[in-house]
């Protein structure tokens, strides 16, 4: 069995989609493919093909409720001052960022992304990975939406967002639950239903479990770090139920379930599809 290419601790097998065998460390509780993709592989991958297959979501405004969610959030934690946005996509998030005042940039790897951000929008957007970025500017708050999980190393992501920000800057990161995608996938393996709902499960480089999320941006030198879940996108833009209205309502009824046991168990049970973290530089 491979080891956790986190915490090297050993890895058990924990279920297959397709040719893809993911294993789950025994120590930090990170879900991983265990043949791993090189940053190189996947870094080709979102500079040429991501904004022609995904940006439909973007384009769409199925997000901007979210962002707006999200701004609201940090502004509760910190003063507007300069926020970085990693895997910026076409900029939308920057925009509703600076419409409520935010100094903005953006990191992102696609061309196309970058240059629609620029064009359409004039945003500052840095064409390339955070690891290329040389900037020394300090920021007062990082995000990471739904881009992590697709990381080849998220620890060397997390490790350079640090340096980057300001003393008890502000880190947020959206990620696909992955304590609820994986434990579905494998009740369904069981149930002989794998082939009906794998389509609404998410599987990337990684899956997270808020045990690993807290674990991990514990080492990172964070603290203050609150998980929660995360409400979904407006309508459905990956086309997986019937209507619009139909996807609104199921992913609304969900989330509102998910919140309710959030609340009721003090943050300890969260069953959303999707959470959220923020934390704050130690
Ligand atoms: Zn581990």
């Amino acid at each position: 069995m491979k080891s956790c290419p986190y915490c090297c601790s050993p890895g058990d097998f924990y279920f297959r989609i397709f040719s893809r065998i993911y294993n789950r460390c025994s120590g930090c509780d990170l879900i991983y493919k265990q043949t791993q993709d090189s940053y190189d592989k996947i870094l080709t991958h979102y500079r040429e093909d991501y904004f022609g297959r995904y940006s439909a979501d973007q384009v769409e405004g199925s997000r901007n409720k979210l962002f707006d969610y999200v701004l609201d959030l940090i502004g509760e934690r910190k003063k507007i001052g300069r926020l970085l946005d990693v895997g910026t996509g076409s900029g939308f998030f920057l925009v509703a960022a600076q419409k409520k005042g935010w100094e903005v940039k953006g990191i992102e790897p696609s061309k196309q992304s970058v240059e629609k951000a620029q064009r359409q929008y004039g945003l500052d957007v840095f064409k390339g990975t955070l690891r290329e970025y040389n900037g020394n500017g300090q920021f007062d708050v990082i995000t990471f939406i739904n881009v992590l999980e697709h990381s080849a190393e998220p620890w060397k992501e997390i490790e350079r967002a640090r340096s980057l920000l300001k003393p008890e800057g502000l880190i947020f990161i959206r990620f696909p639950n992955g304590f609820l995608h994986t434990r579905i996938y494998r009740l369904a393996l069981k149930c002989g239903l794998a082939n009906r709902v794998h389509k609404f499960l998410v599987f990337h480089q990684f899956c997270f479990t808020p045990k690993f999320i807290r674990r991990f941006l514990s080492d990172c030198g964070f603290s203050g770090i609150i998980i929660l879940n995360s409400p979904p996108s407006e309508g459905d833009p990956a086309k997986l139920f019937y209507s619009y209205i139909f996807a609104q309502y199921i992913k609304r009824s969900f989330h509102l379930m998910a919140k309710a046991i959030e609340v009721i168990s003090g943050r300890k049970i969260l069953v959303g599809t999707s959470l959220e973290v923020i934390a704050i530089k130690r």
